[in-house]
């Protein structure tokens, strides 16, 4: 399998393909975002149509193998079986993804169960143990540097830790994430993770690691590298859930599945309907936005258009733009390539695009206001004795659709326990959140200076 930019190909030279037009997936994955500016996409699909029947009944990180085997086909089979094997080896639950049955027709799919209690770590346990395995081949070392308002800087940790040619940087706004998470990020214990809590704002803290990655002479010294939400090896192994679902699911249920995804970088519903796309049959899907519902106007009016981050309760759907939207264009614009950088580039100059004819019936969507919210954790408790995370919450807005309904459960509500608490008047716990907080938090306190980050990194930094 191929991978081609969404922004074309006369790029390439200069790039780990040396010159070629596509590349391989490790070389994909290593490259994170294509040097053009466009993301990386499969050159040609497979159909996993006629596998299906013979993956009835397979366990959680075997199904995951079958799978990525088709797009990882670079990496021998041994070698990528075991890399599955690990990655969901820390899941709390025997099912990985248990399929819970709420009402007649309707399920949650429960992804919480990974070690930092978000679905993050389906993608990013995989891509830890993936990572591994590249620069053992290589012989490289890399230094991961990112910047967190809070779930996906544990969940890179998390995916990296202990790992040998890794290091790992992230920087945070002190104060003003929840303890828990700083719990999650600075009470690892492992000596390749380095929580940096710089005193200023997320913002601060981000437009450092820019400055960072911006400096070419200090990210190549550095081998300095990224894990963010538009690696391609996020997205594939996010497709694995949605057939697991598709499979627990009774046959007569299959015929007609919307999956309702709680989204902000529309990763993780990009990810499902590209499993639709490789031929998981009947499946349609609901893009659940919060109060920043950029995604939401786009579906219900044809206009992509920015507007201003209002902080909400399911702060992990805060977004002004939805990165991996790219993906799906590319697919929407028939694969050409031309017509997606114009619209990225008109899209980056005027902050908004208008698409003539914007129709993809693959897709609806729902938008919830912050204040309604804890009403709808109220109201899934009384209904159905389900205690969920705010972010989950989003996807319960007008569950109309008549065939089988599956909502993605993307976070564990006891990362979120002040709200559960006002809400429904629950204590939502969790063993593994009971554990940190009897652990010594191990960070850096900076004041927020490019040059003492820089200096940080120099001091701790694998070469
Ligand atoms: C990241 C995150 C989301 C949004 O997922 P996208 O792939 O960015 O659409 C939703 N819920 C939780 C809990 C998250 O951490």
């Amino acid at each position: 399998m191929r991978y081609l930019s969404t922004r074309g190909g006369a790029w390439v030279s200069g790039s780990r393909s040396g010159g070629a037009s596509t590349l391989s997936f490790s070389e994909a994955v290593a490259e994170g975002l294509a040097p053009d500016g466009g993301l990386f996409v499969p050159q040609k699909l497979p159909d996993i149509s006629s596998r299906l029947d013979s993956w009835e009944g397979l366990a959680y990180s075997d199904l995951c193998f079958e799978f990525l085997k088709l797009f990882a086909d670079d990496i021998p089979e041994g070698e990528l079986s075991k890399i599955v094997k690990k990655s969901y080896l820390a899941f709390d639950s025997p099912d990985v993804a248990p399929l819970r049955k709420l009402d007649d027709k309707l399920y949650m799919l429960e992804l919480y169960h990974g070690p930092t209690l978000a679905f993050k770590d389906f993608a990013l346990q995989f891509v830890g143990n993936l990572y591994e395995y590249l620069l053992a081949r290589s012989g490289e070392k890399i230094n991961v540097l990112g910047a967190t308002s809070g779930d996906t800087g544990s969940a890179a940790i998390n995916g990296l830790l202990g790992k040998g040619n890794a290091n790992i940087f992230i920087l945070y706004p002190e104060g003003r994430i929840s303890p828990l998470q700083e719990r999650q990020m600075a009470c690892t214990g492992a000596s390749n993770v380095f929580p940096i809590a710089i005193d200023g704002t997320f913002d601060d803290a981000q437009s450092i690691v820019k400055d960072l990655f911006g400096n070419i002479e200090f990210k190549s010294k550095w081998n300095l590298s990224a894990v963010n939400s538009i690696n391609l090896a996020r997205i594939i192994s996010q497709s694995v859930y949605y057939i697991y679902a598709w499979l627990k699911l009774p046959r007569a249920e299959r015929s007609d599945i919307q999956f309702i995804v709680p989204t902000g970088n529309f990763g993780n519903v990009f990810a499902g309907w590209l499993a639709g796309k490789s031929g998981l049959p009947s499946v349609k899907f609901k893009v659940a936005t919060n109060q920043n519902d950029i995604l939401w106007r786009l579906f219900n009016s044809g206009v992509y258009e920015l507007s201003e981050v209002k902080p909400s309760c399911a702060p992990s759907m805060d977004i002004q733009v939805a990165s991996n939207f790219e993906r799906f264009l590319y697919y929407f614009e028939g694969g050409d390539c031309a017509s997606v950088r114009k619209i990225m580039e008109s899209f980056k100059r005027d902050g908004r695009w208008f698409f003539e004819a914007f129709s993809a019936p693959e897709f609806s969507a729902s938008r919830m206001e912050d204040a309604e919210i804890p009403y709808a954790i109220d109201s899934v408790y009384r209904k159905y004795g389900a205690v969920i995370d705010p972010h989950t919450a989003c996807a319960f807005k007008d569950l109309s659709h008549a065939g089988t309904k599956v909502v993605l459960s993307t976070a564990h509500p006891a990362k979120f326990p002040e709200l559960i608490k006002k809400a429904i008047n629950v204590a939502a716990t969790s063993p593994a959140l009971d554990i940190l907080s009897k652990k010594k938090i191990v960070k850096k306190n900076m004041p927020a200076s490019l040059s003492a980050v820089r200096a940080y990194i120099e001091a701790n930094g694998l070469k």
